[in-house]
């Protein structure tokens, strides 16, 4: 029958004598790892390894890594213990317990303000929430653990320290690039990729926007209408 292969006769080839012998094989395998090593240990600075921990990858100015509180000029939690990073958290990993601010200006502060490391996704949701920008992630990927309890990361964990961002550096933040306190001056001026049929008028205002009209992509894609028509 066409379009199917018979298996069943088919025998594994015979060992010649040498491959039943195994030490030849074992030989010829062991002087492919030796030319490896040898090539590598010459070529040292091409190498795709890194030595960690004593070399470390420099990750993105973006990176998702361990939260920090951010403090305000007097050492006091910025989070104002709104939830609202609680609720955006798609893992549920947060726990926060409010308590009422001795300085009314701040109405509430974090009691309690847990992440438990172990369920985090590492998504930056809870940073986009901030209404604050009271947490920030770093570049801190080193988190191992020995017990469940060791993940759960409690405010004095979490606190920013200058210790902290001297070795790792900032991560995600709001308003990147930047020191991420303030918005980008030009924060008006960022292109926006307007409607289909703003374009033409935008285009006689004399604004510059990239040619979309022509090529495939969804942005071309014709829509329910014009399908209809
Ligand atoms: S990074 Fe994502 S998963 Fe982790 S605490 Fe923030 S919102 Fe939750
Ligand atoms: S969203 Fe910001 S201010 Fe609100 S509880 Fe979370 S960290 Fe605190």
């Amino acid at each position: 029958m066409s379009g199917v292969i018979d298996v069943s006769r088919k025998v594994p080839p015979k060992l010649t004598l040498a491959q039943r012998l195994y030490l030849p094989e074992i030989l010829r395998g062991m002087s492919v790892t030796v030319r490896h090593l040898a090539r590598n240990l010459a070529n040292m600075k091409r190498l795709p390894t890194i030595l960690y921990p004593e070399q470390k990858r420099g990750y993105s100015e973006r990176f998702r890594g361990k939260h920090i509180l951010k403090t305000r000029e007097d050492g006091s939690l910025k989070c104002v213990a709104c939830y609202m990073c609680q609720q955006a958290c798609p893992a549920e990993c947060i726990t926060i317990v409010a308590g009422e601010h001795p300085k009314i200006a701040y109405e509430k502060y974090p009691v309690v303000f847990d992440i438990d490391m172990l369920r985090c996704v590492f998504c930056g949701f809870c940073v986009d929430a901030c209404p604050k920008d009271a947490i920030w992630m770093t570049r801190n990927d080193q988190m191992a653990f020995f017990t469940r309890e060791d993940a759960v990361f409690s405010i004095d964990r979490l606190r920013e320290t200058k210790e902290e961002i001297a070795e790792h550096g900032y991560g995600y933040r709001p308003y990147y690039p930047g020191d991420g306190t303030t918005p980008p001056s030009d924060a008006s001026l960022l292109p926006v990729i307007p409607g289909t049929g703003e374009r033409d008028r935008l285009r006689e205002e004399g604004v510059k926007l990239p040619d979309r009209d022509l090529g495939a992509g969804p942005l071309n894609a014709p829509s329910q209408a014009q399908k209809a028509s």
